[in-house]
């Protein structure tokens, strides 16, 4: 079966710490700090993989991370940066994010590569926070975390070739003949629920994807029965198929099927009842009445479509359609017919995290939350005075103690950070 749709976890690398060191030389008691940076963590990408046509790859495996960082070293060493992941997904898939159900990217192009999760920077060193007043910082910073995410990955179908018509007129015998794929086939009306994907080869070593839609009923374009759902995957062919049973055993008009059929994608969509469509005149081996083919004929000719007799049943007449079939693909460039919705496309930063923060005071203390602070708190050392005086200027650079000042802080006042209960001084 064809699968289109998989639910996978993927998390983007941490970064490594920063190192506290100290340059050892002989005969100097205490060296320069030269602890380096952490390595950064590999981050999450989404690539087109142009040998792959589902996502059943998904359902074996579903979890996806890119490496952690190393923690950098003594000699101002830096950690190795962690190796980005690339996830190969096949061309059409769209990423969402499984929480919000936002896309995150559309992966329509071929060889397109998106960032999704960027991985975590590596923290920096203890060499970088000296200071004329502050030869030996020992304190450092650890690297900022990896982001992991829930994500959907849906494939639209991309085939080249959309086969339409009425249910029963023979589009899975069609199919099964020509590809690969193995429909279902009974006689009965709505014998495919799923549509298939079969890939056709032709003589000359090319290839397309042919794709089997559903049987086309009246009113389908209103939403009822399961036409609605299905057309939307024909939305991406280059050229529909038209199968019509010119045979007359069940009783078909075919020049009434003809005309419901295209006045069904009228009302769905505009541009798909432009696209280039070739008649297939089906079950000429249990033709009753040659009339009801010469007037389809006519009709063909009135609309500036070619049409082709074959019977899916006995094989005739299919090599020739295919070779027409290949030749039109060949004048038909794909860029021209995708029509992509690209709708809220996000990537998403560490950036992002850095927002804000709030300021509120109860029972007389001043509290600060937020996840801008939040994060600096997490890397700072509070036992370390130093760490702390850098916390400061952190506060000071994310605007923290100008609010506060705006805010009317005194001499002090309680200002309690993230649990963190500090006098106001300054
Ligand atoms: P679909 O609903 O359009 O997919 O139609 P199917 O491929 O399931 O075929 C419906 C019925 O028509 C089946 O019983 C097929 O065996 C029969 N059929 C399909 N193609 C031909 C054909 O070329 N000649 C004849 N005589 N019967 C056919
Ligand atoms: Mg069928």
């Amino acid at each position: 079966m064809f699968t289109d749709y998989a639910k996978i976890i993927i998390k983007s690398g941490d970064g490594g710490n920063g190192a506290v060191s100290f340059r050892r030389e002989k005969y100097v008691a205490a060296g320069g700090p030269d602890g380096g940076d952490g390595g950064r963590g590999g981050s999450v990408y989404f690539v087109v993989d142009p040998d792959s046509n589902t996502l059943v790859d998904f359902r074996f495996k579903k979890k996806f991370k890119a490496e952690n960082g190393n923690n950098g070293e003594g000699a101002r060493r830096y950690g190795k940066s962690g190796e980005d992941l690339y996830v190969k997904v096949p061309q059409g898939t769209i990423v969402k994010d499984a929480e919000t159900g936002k896309i995150l990217a559309d992966l329509s192009e071929k060889e397109q590569t998106e960032l999704i999760l960027p991985g975590g920077r590596g923290g920096k060193g203890n060499c970088h926070f000296a200071t004329s007043t502050r030869q030996a910082p020992r304190f450092s910073q650890d690297g900022e975390k990896g982001m992991e995410k829930e994500v959907i990955l849906e494939l639209k179908l991309l085939a080249d070739v959309g086969l339409i018509g009425f249910p029963n007129v023979g589009k899975s015998t069609f199919l099964s003949r020509t590809t690969s794929a193995t429909p279902k086939i009974a006689d009965y009306h709505f014998t495919t629920l799923e549509p298939n994907l079969g890939v056709v080869k032709s003589e000359y070593g090319d290839s397309f994807v042919i794709a089997d839609i559903p049987g086309i009923i009246e009113g389908a374009s209103n939403g009822t029965g399961l036409g609605l759902q299905f057309l939307r995957h024909i939305e991406r062919t280059r050229l529909l198929l038209h199968v019509i049973d010119v045979s007359g055993i069940e009783g078909r008009i075919p020049v009434e099927d003809f005309k419901i059929i295209n006045d069904e994608l009228k009302s769905y969509s505009e541009k798909l009842s432009t696209r280039k469509q070739i008649i297939v005149a089906n079950k000429i081996d249990a033709m009753q009445d040659e009339a009801l083919y010469n007037d389809l004929e006519e009709l063909a000719k009135k609309n500036n479509m070619e049409i082709f007799k074959i019977s899916a049943a006995t094989g005739e007449g299919i090599s020739s359609l295919l070779k027409r079939v290949t030749d039109a693909l060949k004048e038909l460039p794909k860029e021209n017919l995708l029509d992509i919705d690209m709708r809220e496309r996000k990537v998403y930063t560490l950036e992002e995290e850095k927002e804000g923060f709030t300021i509120t005071r109860k029972d007389g203390i001043i509290y600060i939350d937020g996840p801008a602070v939040d994060k600096i708190m997490r890397r700072v050392n509070l036992d370390d005075n130093e760490s702390m005086y850098y916390f400061q200027k952190c506060l000071d650079s994310l605007g923290v103690n100008e609010q506060l000042r705006k805010e009317g802080v005194l001499e002090g006042d309680t200002v309690n950070i993230c649990g963190w209960e500090l006098e106001w001084y300054d």
